[in-house]
């Protein structure tokens, strides 16, 4: 058994926290640990067991076993219960959970009590009630009755990032678990806290052993044990582009294992003369600075209207102004720090090169504070098209404010990038709307708001933003494989 911790965050809040990795519904010990670190501090929250080649083995041994064991003889209906059950008691944790998630990843409190606890908890009841209606069709084939089945794949893989990290588990696990596989997720080194905290309630919730594994480790090291595992028969990833890329290769190189990615981008969001300026304000704020600016579909490119852009820039800055950047643990906090010294240098350094080649920093720009990972909201204005800090993605609480004389001249700048994850338009006029809708490259396109995610709609990239989508139906189609089943009927052969 790995230890638990009992820790007291710095409000005082008493929580335990496992530190092993969760195979087969224990908590055991990894070949080796790693540090996880309180982002507001620098300081080490807990050495927590990572999973080397040989573990890694170990939990897809186990998911195979519940795959071909009691997952698959299980009804559906009883699936769906367990998934059920699970949610039912993330919400009950809120507070624990939140707590842990704060604490490791930095987000604000009151985010991680209203936003990401609850949507894992709603994403997993929203595609539980899918388990017992996945279903194929009868099609008429002559002298032959033919239907398909839509059966699961086997063992999935999952390898998830740090910015979200129990909203990520919930949008792997619900549609793996609904349609009937078995899971291995690896957490980031970063954040594996709050998904160990899940996993006592795998166990209390009643799943049999082998079914949910979750894993600390490496991306190096487990990450890529588990794309090239030969009995992992699908890998969902999110994260960076180049990680997706060896990801790719690993299934590539192993056993042609399924794979979805879901990558960067660096998205557009614009703003046209006619919108609800003080509206379209509050939206581009949350558009990039939520989070901290460490979202995959942040809007990072924003294309003001010329005639609008000294008001909109004043109103920006008022607003932005205004939020709190602090301690995660108080409640009013917007920002907290940004998740490990890695990512504040490589922002940093991005807030360096934009000041080197010539763009005016209209806000913002420094670090805050005296420790942790601290960085001021960050505004950029007079930048051009090919500088640095608007082609690339930043994952950090920097934006760009370009302006655009008309759709043309907008779509032009916004379609020139290689991702093509998300993009939002501010108008009044709806035939306007549509029009720049279907014209952007996008697989989320906001029309009048930003960030807005659902666990019911399809999410997921154009172009190299990643392949295949999540939540909604849409998601269920990346773990599920069909089978067609002919019987004869009157054929002669
Ligand atoms: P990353 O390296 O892509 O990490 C995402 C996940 O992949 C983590 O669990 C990571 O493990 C794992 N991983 C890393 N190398 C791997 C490998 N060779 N094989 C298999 N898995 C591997 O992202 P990051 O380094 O944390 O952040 C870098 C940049 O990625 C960010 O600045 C941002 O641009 C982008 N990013 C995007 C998203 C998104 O939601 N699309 C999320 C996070 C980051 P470990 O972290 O444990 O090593
Ligand atoms: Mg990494």
């Amino acid at each position: 058994m790995a230890a638990t911790i009992d820790y007291t965050t710095s409000k005082g809040y008493k929580v335990k926290l496992q530190t092993g990795l969760f195979i087969n519904n224990e908590f055991v010990n990894g070949s080796e640990t790693i540090e996880t670190i309180n982002p507001s501090t620098g300081k080490v929250i807990a050495q927590v067991q990572a999973a080397n080649k040989e573990d890694v083995d170990a939990a897809v041994k186990a998911a195979s076993d519940a795959f071909h064991g009691p997952w698959r003889q299980m009804s559906s209906s009883k699936r769906a219960a367990l998934m059920f059950k699970l949610a039912d008691l993330i919400d009950r944790e809120n507070e624990a959970l939140s707590q842990v998630e704060t604490l490791d990843n930095g987000k604000g409190i009151t985010f991680s009590r209203n936003f990401d606890v609850k949507q894992i908890a709603i994403t997993l009841r929203y595609f539980a009630g899918y388990a017992d209606k996945i279903h194929g069709k009868v099609i008429d084939t002559d002298g032959a009755l033919s239907y398909t089945r839509h059966e699961p794949i086997g063992v999935c893989g999952a390898i998830i990032p740090w910015n979200f990290p129990l909203m990520m588990l919930g949008w792997k696990l619900g549609p793996a678990l609904a349609t009937g596989n078995t899971v291995v997720v690896k957490t980031s080194e970063m954040t594996p806290l709050s998904a160990l905290k899940v996993c006592e309630l795998v166990v209390e919730a009643g799943f049999p052993p082998g079914v949910i594994n979750i894993i600390t480790g490496y991306g190096a090291i487990a990450g890529d044990a588990l794309a090239r595992h030969q009995k992992v028969a699908k890998i969902a990833f999110t994260g960076s582009t180049a990680v997706g890329r060896h990801i790719m290769k690993a299934a590539s190189e192993s056993n042609l294992k399924k794979v979805t990615l879901e990558l960067g981008g660096k998205s557009p969001n614009i703003i046209f003369d006619d919108a609800d300026l003080d509206q379209a304000v509050r939206w581009a704020h949350k558009g990039i600075f939520f989070n901290h600016g460490q979202c995959c579909c942040a809007g990072s490119r924003i294309y003001v209207q010329e005639s609008i852009k000294d008001e909109f820039l004043k109103k920006f800055k008022e607003y932005t102004s205004q939020t709190k950047l602090g301690n995660p643990h108080d409640d009013d906090t917007f920002q907290g720090p940004q998740v490990s010294q890695t990512q504040f240098d490589r922002i940093m350094g991005y807030i360096e090169e934009g000041k080197k080649q010539g763009a005016t920093c209209y806000m913002g720009g420094n670090r805050w504070g005296d420790e942790g990972y601290f960085i001021e909201p960050t505004v950029f204005t007079d930048v051009k098209e090919d500088m640095t800090i608007v082609k690339e993605e930043i994952f950090g609480p920097v934006v760009t404010v370009s302006t655009f004389k008309d759709v043309d001249d907008v779509l032009k700048m916004a379609l020139d990038t290689d991702y093509g994850l998300a993009a939002a338009v501010f108008t009044k006029d709806t035939a306007r709307a549509i029009d720049v809708s279907n014209r952007l490259q996008a697989g989320t396109v906001w029309v009048n708001c930003y960030n807005e995610l659902d666990y019911n709609t399809p999410f997921g990239g154009f172009r190299q933003s990643g392949i295949g989508r999540e939540n909604g139906e849409y998601a269920l189609d990346n773990y599920i494989q069909v089978k067609t089943v002919k019987i004869n009927v009157s054929r002669k052969p």
